[in-house]
Protein backbone atom coordinates (compact mmCIF):
# COMPACT_ATOMS: atom_id res chain seq x y z
CA UNK A 1 0.00 0.00 0.00
CA UNK A 2 1.62 2.88 -0.83
CA UNK A 3 0.36 7.19 0.42
CA UNK A 4 3.21 8.47 -1.43
CA UNK A 5 2.66 11.66 -2.93
CA UNK A 6 5.53 12.19 -3.87
CA UNK A 7 7.38 13.03 -7.69
CA UNK A 8 9.96 10.43 -7.33
CA UNK A 9 11.21 9.55 -3.73
CA UNK A 10 9.24 6.30 -1.86
CA UNK A 11 7.83 5.73 -5.42
CA UNK A 12 9.65 2.06 -5.34
CA UNK A 13 9.15 0.75 -1.63
CA UNK A 14 10.39 -2.63 -0.69
CA UNK A 15 9.65 -4.16 2.81
CA UNK A 16 11.41 -6.58 4.92
CA UNK A 17 9.68 -8.09 7.83
CA UNK A 18 12.95 -8.85 9.30
CA UNK A 19 16.78 -7.46 7.76
CA UNK A 20 19.99 -6.69 8.67
CA UNK A 21 20.29 -3.38 8.27
CA UNK A 22 18.00 -1.10 5.93
CA UNK A 23 21.09 0.74 4.85
CA UNK A 24 22.75 -2.23 4.36
CA UNK A 25 19.77 -3.52 1.62
CA UNK A 26 19.86 -0.13 0.46
CA UNK A 27 23.64 0.01 -0.21
CA UNK A 28 22.98 -3.31 -2.10
CA UNK A 29 20.22 -1.92 -4.47
CA UNK A 30 23.14 0.50 -4.90
CA UNK A 31 25.01 -1.28 -6.22
CA UNK A 32 22.52 -2.83 -8.66
CA UNK A 33 21.62 0.54 -9.91
CA UNK A 34 17.70 -0.02 -8.40
CA UNK A 35 15.59 3.40 -8.76
CA UNK A 36 16.66 6.63 -7.76
CA UNK A 37 14.35 7.19 -4.21
CA UNK A 38 14.10 3.23 -3.70
CA UNK A 39 12.76 3.36 0.08
CA UNK A 40 13.74 0.03 2.19
CA UNK A 41 11.52 -0.15 4.60
CA UNK A 42 11.86 -2.90 7.82
CA UNK A 43 9.78 -4.21 10.85
CA UNK A 44 12.74 -5.04 12.59
CA UNK A 45 16.75 -4.85 12.44
CA UNK A 46 18.79 -7.29 13.41
CA UNK A 47 22.25 -5.25 13.14
CA UNK A 48 20.99 -1.67 12.96
CA UNK A 49 23.55 1.01 13.27
CA UNK A 50 24.40 4.24 14.04
CA UNK A 51 27.22 6.10 13.50
CA UNK A 52 30.65 5.47 14.01
CA UNK A 53 29.65 1.60 14.67
CA UNK A 54 27.49 2.60 17.07
CA UNK A 55 24.00 0.56 17.39
CA UNK A 56 20.54 1.61 16.80
CA UNK A 57 18.04 -0.68 18.88
CA UNK A 58 15.71 -1.96 16.62
CA UNK A 59 13.38 -4.52 18.16
CA UNK A 60 10.33 -5.27 16.62
CA UNK A 61 6.72 -3.66 16.92
CA UNK A 62 5.96 -0.47 16.08
CA UNK A 63 9.27 1.66 15.30
CA UNK A 64 10.36 2.83 11.89
CA UNK A 65 13.45 1.75 10.21
CA UNK A 66 13.96 2.86 6.82
CA UNK A 67 16.48 4.19 4.51
CA UNK A 68 16.59 6.12 1.12
CA UNK A 69 18.91 5.31 -2.19
CA UNK A 70 19.54 8.83 -3.93
CA UNK A 71 22.44 9.23 -6.80
CA UNK A 72 23.15 12.66 -6.07
CA UNK A 73 25.02 14.47 -8.58
CA UNK A 74 26.83 16.45 -5.96
CA UNK A 75 31.00 16.67 -4.59
CA UNK A 76 31.35 14.00 -1.74
CA UNK A 77 32.14 16.43 0.82
CA UNK A 78 28.68 17.60 0.31
CA UNK A 79 26.89 14.44 1.12
CA UNK A 80 27.11 14.97 4.72
CA UNK A 81 24.73 17.63 4.75
CA UNK A 82 22.22 14.98 3.66
CA UNK A 83 22.56 13.70 6.82
CA UNK A 84 21.07 17.62 8.25
CA UNK A 85 18.57 17.37 5.20
CA UNK A 86 16.86 14.32 6.67
CA UNK A 87 16.50 15.44 10.15
CA UNK A 88 14.85 18.62 8.79
CA UNK A 89 12.09 16.26 7.00
CA UNK A 90 11.45 14.26 10.21
CA UNK A 91 11.02 16.89 12.60
CA UNK A 92 8.23 18.42 9.88
CA UNK A 93 6.70 15.34 9.02
CA UNK A 94 6.06 14.59 13.05
CA UNK A 95 4.92 17.70 13.32
CA UNK A 96 2.32 17.46 10.39
CA UNK A 97 1.30 14.39 11.85
CA UNK A 98 1.35 14.92 15.65
CA UNK A 99 1.03 18.15 15.63
CA UNK A 100 3.83 17.94 18.34
CA UNK A 101 6.99 20.15 18.09
CA UNK A 102 10.34 18.07 18.04
CA UNK A 103 13.55 19.87 18.21
CA UNK A 104 16.84 18.63 16.18
CA UNK A 105 20.25 17.98 18.21
CA UNK A 106 23.00 19.03 16.16
CA UNK A 107 23.89 17.34 13.69
CA UNK A 108 21.36 14.68 13.60
CA UNK A 109 19.38 13.70 16.13
CA UNK A 110 15.57 14.24 16.56
CA UNK A 111 14.89 15.18 20.24
CA UNK A 112 11.45 15.29 22.10
CA UNK A 113 11.48 16.11 25.53
CA UNK A 114 15.25 15.93 25.90
CA UNK A 115 14.91 12.71 24.60
CA UNK A 116 16.41 11.00 21.37
CA UNK A 117 13.91 9.72 19.19
CA UNK A 118 15.35 9.39 16.18
CA UNK A 119 18.42 8.58 14.67
CA UNK A 120 19.92 9.07 11.24
CA UNK A 121 23.11 7.78 9.60
CA UNK A 122 24.25 8.80 5.66
CA UNK A 123 26.29 6.53 3.75
CA UNK A 124 28.28 6.86 0.56
CA UNK A 125 29.47 5.08 -1.92
CA UNK A 126 32.35 6.62 -4.39
CA UNK A 127 33.83 5.68 -7.77
CA UNK A 128 36.65 7.24 -8.78
CA UNK A 129 36.28 10.79 -6.97
CA UNK A 130 32.36 10.37 -8.08
CA UNK A 131 29.52 9.76 -5.58
CA UNK A 132 28.28 5.98 -6.74
CA UNK A 133 25.15 6.32 -4.27
CA UNK A 134 23.78 7.66 -1.21
CA UNK A 135 21.90 5.56 1.70
CA UNK A 136 20.24 7.74 4.15
CA UNK A 137 19.12 5.88 7.18
CA UNK A 138 16.70 6.56 9.42
CA UNK A 139 15.57 5.17 13.23
CA UNK A 140 12.43 6.34 14.24
CA UNK A 141 11.15 5.66 17.71
CA UNK A 142 7.22 5.53 16.74
CA UNK A 143 5.77 3.54 19.52
CA UNK A 144 8.35 1.57 21.76
CA UNK A 145 7.69 1.51 25.27
CA UNK A 146 10.69 0.42 26.86
CA UNK A 147 13.98 1.06 26.31
CA UNK A 148 17.18 -1.33 27.54
CA UNK A 149 18.93 0.18 30.18
CA UNK A 150 21.64 1.14 28.64
CA UNK A 151 19.79 4.03 26.98
CA UNK A 152 16.41 4.44 29.40
CA UNK A 153 17.83 7.83 30.33
CA UNK A 154 17.82 9.40 26.80
CA UNK A 155 15.83 7.59 24.56
CA UNK A 156 11.89 7.78 23.84
CA UNK A 157 9.42 7.03 21.52
CA UNK A 158 6.74 9.37 19.67
CA UNK A 159 3.97 7.24 21.62
CA UNK A 160 5.73 7.66 25.29
CA UNK A 161 5.71 11.44 24.81
CA UNK A 162 2.69 12.10 22.79
CA UNK A 163 -0.16 9.51 24.08
CA UNK A 164 -0.91 9.24 20.39
CA UNK A 165 -1.09 6.40 18.01
CA UNK A 166 -0.49 7.12 14.37
CA UNK A 167 -0.43 5.13 11.23
CA UNK A 168 3.31 4.58 10.65
CA UNK A 169 2.98 4.76 6.60
CA UNK A 170 1.09 7.71 6.72
CA UNK A 171 4.45 9.15 8.78
CA UNK A 172 6.90 7.42 6.70
CA UNK A 173 4.66 9.26 3.67
CA UNK A 174 4.85 12.74 5.68
CA UNK A 175 8.64 12.64 6.37
CA UNK A 176 9.65 11.21 2.33
CA UNK A 177 7.57 14.24 0.95
CA UNK A 178 9.36 16.82 3.26
CA UNK A 179 12.59 15.28 1.84
CA UNK A 180 11.69 15.48 -1.08
CA UNK A 181 10.29 19.06 -0.96
CA UNK A 182 14.28 19.78 1.06
CA UNK A 183 16.22 17.74 -1.21
CA UNK A 184 15.54 19.94 -4.33
CA UNK A 185 16.22 22.93 -2.58
CA UNK A 186 19.13 21.72 -0.99
CA UNK A 187 20.68 20.51 -4.67
CA UNK A 188 20.12 24.07 -6.27
CA UNK A 189 22.81 25.44 -4.30
CA UNK A 190 24.56 21.97 -3.33
CA UNK A 191 24.49 23.42 0.46
CA UNK A 192 22.29 24.52 3.40
CA UNK A 193 22.40 28.08 2.41
CA UNK A 194 18.64 28.53 1.58
CA UNK A 195 17.81 26.06 4.34
CA UNK A 196 19.92 27.02 6.98
CA UNK A 197 17.33 29.26 8.44
CA UNK A 198 14.52 26.00 8.73
CA UNK A 199 17.17 23.90 9.94
CA UNK A 200 18.24 26.84 12.89
CA UNK A 201 14.79 27.00 14.46
CA UNK A 202 14.59 23.74 15.19
CA UNK A 203 17.88 23.07 16.57
CA UNK A 204 18.39 22.78 20.42
CA UNK A 205 21.75 23.65 20.53
CA UNK A 206 21.09 27.34 19.85
CA UNK A 207 21.76 29.60 23.05
CA UNK A 208 22.73 26.28 24.99
CA UNK A 209 25.72 25.10 26.22
CA UNK A 210 27.38 22.56 24.17
CA UNK A 211 30.28 20.41 25.62
CA UNK A 212 32.41 19.34 22.43
CA UNK A 213 34.52 16.58 22.22
CA UNK A 214 36.98 15.31 19.43
CA UNK A 215 39.55 12.99 19.53
CA UNK A 216 42.27 15.39 19.94
CA UNK A 217 40.76 18.07 22.74
CA UNK A 218 37.66 18.35 24.91
CA UNK A 219 35.63 21.77 25.69
CA UNK A 220 32.61 23.61 26.31
CA UNK A 221 31.08 26.36 24.07
CA UNK A 222 27.47 27.78 23.40
CA UNK A 223 26.01 27.01 20.07
CA UNK A 224 24.95 29.54 17.75
CA UNK A 225 23.33 27.57 14.51
CA UNK A 226 24.67 26.24 11.06
CA UNK A 227 26.58 27.62 8.86
CA UNK A 228 25.79 27.13 5.00
CA UNK A 229 27.45 23.77 4.76
CA UNK A 230 25.90 22.45 8.18
CA UNK A 231 28.51 22.91 10.23
CA UNK A 232 27.70 24.28 13.88
CA UNK A 233 28.57 27.87 14.82
CA UNK A 234 29.91 27.92 18.63
CA UNK A 235 31.30 30.95 20.71
CA UNK A 236 33.98 30.27 22.79
CA UNK A 237 34.98 30.94 26.03
CA UNK A 238 37.48 33.65 25.09
CA UNK A 239 34.54 34.89 22.90
CA UNK A 240 35.94 34.00 19.64
CA UNK A 241 33.76 31.82 16.96
CA UNK A 242 34.74 28.44 15.83
CA UNK A 243 32.85 26.22 12.92
CA UNK A 244 32.71 21.93 13.97
CA UNK A 245 32.11 19.62 11.88
CA UNK A 246 30.38 16.57 12.06
CA UNK A 247 32.76 14.04 11.48
CA UNK A 248 34.71 12.92 14.71
CA UNK A 249 32.74 14.82 16.63
CA UNK A 250 30.46 14.43 19.58
CA UNK A 251 28.24 17.01 21.14
CA UNK A 252 26.38 17.10 24.57
CA UNK A 253 24.24 19.05 26.81
CA UNK A 254 21.04 20.55 25.34
P1 LIG B 1 24.92 10.34 20.47
O1 LIG B 1 23.48 10.78 20.34
O2 LIG B 1 25.14 9.48 21.67
O3 LIG B 1 25.90 11.45 20.26
P2 LIG B 1 25.50 9.59 17.81
O4 LIG B 1 24.71 10.71 17.27
O5 LIG B 1 26.95 9.61 17.62
O6 LIG B 1 25.15 9.33 19.32
P3 LIG B 1 23.71 7.81 16.48
O7 LIG B 1 24.17 7.09 15.31
O8 LIG B 1 22.79 8.95 16.27
O9 LIG B 1 25.01 8.21 17.27
O10 LIG B 1 22.97 6.82 17.47
C1 LIG B 1 23.58 5.77 18.15
C2 LIG B 1 23.41 5.97 19.64
O11 LIG B 1 22.05 6.25 19.96
C3 LIG B 1 23.74 4.73 20.44
O12 LIG B 1 25.08 4.75 20.82
C4 LIG B 1 22.79 4.80 21.64
O13 LIG B 1 23.34 5.58 22.66
C5 LIG B 1 21.60 5.53 21.11
N1 LIG B 1 20.52 4.63 20.67
C6 LIG B 1 20.61 3.38 20.16
N2 LIG B 1 19.42 2.91 19.80
C7 LIG B 1 18.52 3.88 20.08
C8 LIG B 1 17.12 3.99 19.94
N3 LIG B 1 16.36 3.02 19.42
N4 LIG B 1 16.54 5.14 20.33
C9 LIG B 1 17.26 6.15 20.84
N5 LIG B 1 18.58 6.10 21.01
C10 LIG B 1 19.22 4.99 20.64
Amino acid sequence: ESRMTTKYLGRQVVFFAETDSTNQKAKLFGEERRENGTLVVAEHQTLGKGRRGRKWESPEGENIYMSLLLYPQIQTSSAPQLTLVMAMAVAKGIREVYGTDVGIKWPNDVVLSGKKICGILTEMSLEAEFISYVVIGVGLNVAQQEFPQEIRDKATSLLLETKKSVSRSELIAEVIRHFEDLYERFLIKENLSDLREEYNALLLNRGKEVRISTPKEEYTATGLGINDTGELLVRLEDGSERAIYAGEVSVRGL
